[in-house]
């Protein structure tokens, strides 16, 4: 059946489907097919099954991402080694310095001075969210 990401949490490794019933189904990270997690809002098709603990939803498969993964999910190009990365933050002090490709380690784009860079602060907006949704 089609349900909706409710919540999923990353470091717990586990969260919640709600499905077109509006029921919500419990489930776990085994419980994902494929190497994407999922994250809040997505649409996934999954198995249900009643169990004594209540529903579970089992065989996740990720159907779309939800407008705040698609955003998060955009994946620059590294200059240095080619890959598609989502660049790391790198700060100092408590203020954001640059970022980095996280396979060799180039800097993506410097941050300093920050004020003059709005394109910085949103790298970074977007990395808060990345952070946030727990991509990471
Ligand atoms: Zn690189």
């Amino acid at each position: 059946m089609r349900g909706k990401v409710k919540w999923f949490s990353r470091e717990k490794g586990y969260g919640f489907i709600t499905d077109e019933q509006a029921r919500d189904h419990y489930f776990s990270v085994q419980d994902v097919r494929g190497a994407d997690l999922p994250a809040s809002g997505d649409q996934v098709q999954f198995q249900s099954q009643d169990t004594s603990q209540g529903l579970r939803a089992s065989a996740i498969q990720l159907v779309a991402r939800s407008e705040d993964g698609r955003r998060s999910d955009d994946r620059v190009k590294c200059g240095n080694c080619g890959r598609k990365m989502v660049p790391r933050i790198i700060s100092y002090q408590g203020q954001v310095e640059r970022s980095v490709c996280p396979f060799c380690a180039e800097t993506y784009c410097d941050f300093l001075p920050p004020s003059t860079s709005i394109w910085g602060w949103v790298v970074v907006v977007v990395f808060i969210l990345v952070a946030f949704i727990g991509w990471f």
